[in-house]
């Protein structure tokens, strides 16, 4: 039996930009409450899934648009149109006081975890918009891994089993709407962690449950959480 121990994140958490920054965003207001701005409902979720496992919480609500928490360094979007046309200065500014502590404390929080347990899993909590480009996306809840790496393929596999058993009208998809392996901080962390002690999950809600009724959104993210117990309990390794 592994002795797993959890570390939540929330890397699109809020729409917040510190005021020091507002200028830059003359012009890209309307951008902070879509989907560009923030991943709504994802910060309430990644609470309660903390909460419920007694883990690590680690969040940022300063909008993705001032810095993007789940891009490396070199990715051409880890800075939006709002922030891409700011000084280097500014833009290292930036990245010392938002980007470089998040990262550093989750990777710090994984490591000490390793040194007492067999695995860390990590679940990286977001939500994604229903239609994009037109495009009507066709899944509740995404489920994202690398699929080179055994141990995030089976905890995916039996996550999606145990919500489909709690809710069996729920669409449930493996690396959709994006890729596990695409950039983003579980890649990242891929690439300091060994597969048999870092298992890094990215769990993508469709926002139509968000923007659903409050008592629904209630229920999808109940759902959600049991069915990650479910899937990570003892008698499941
Ligand atoms: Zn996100």
């Amino acid at each position: 039996m592994k002795n797993d121990s959890f570390i939540i994140t929330c890397e699109h958490g809020g729409n917040r930009i510190p005021s020091r920054y507002r200028s830059l965003f003359d012009g890209h207001e309307a951008l902070l409450p879509t989907h560009r701005g923030y991943d709504a409902g994802a910060l309430r979720l990644a609470r309660e899934m903390a909460g419920a496992l007694h883990a690590p919480l680690y969040v940022s609500t300063v909008s993705r648009l001032l810095i993007d928490l789940n891009r490396s360094l070199i990715h051409p979007q880890l800075y939006s149109e709002a922030t891409r046309k700011a000084s280097k200065a500014v833009q290292q500014e930036i990245w010392q006081r938002y980007y470089l502590p998040y990262r550093t404390k989750i990777e710090t929080q994984i490591r000490q975890a390793i040194g007492c347990s067999d695995r860390v899993i990590h679940v990286s909590c977001h939500s994604f918009t229903p239609e994009l480009d037109g495009k009507v996306r066709d899944a509740d809840i995404g489920l994202l891994y690398d699929p080179g790496r055994p141990h995030e393929r089976d905890a995916c596999h039996r996550w999606r089993a145990s919500l489909k058993e709690l809710d069996g009208s729920l669409r449930v998809r493996l690396n959709y709407p994006y890729a596990g392996k695409s950039d983003g901080i579980t890649s990242a962390m891929r690439r300091r962690f060994s597969a048999d002690r870092y298992v890094g999950i990215e769990v993508e809600i469709n926002q139509r449950h968000v923007l659903e009724s409050a008592r629904h959104w209630r229920d999808v993210r109940r759902i959600v959480i049991d069915g990650f117990e479910l899937a990570m309990a003892p008698e499941y390794a």
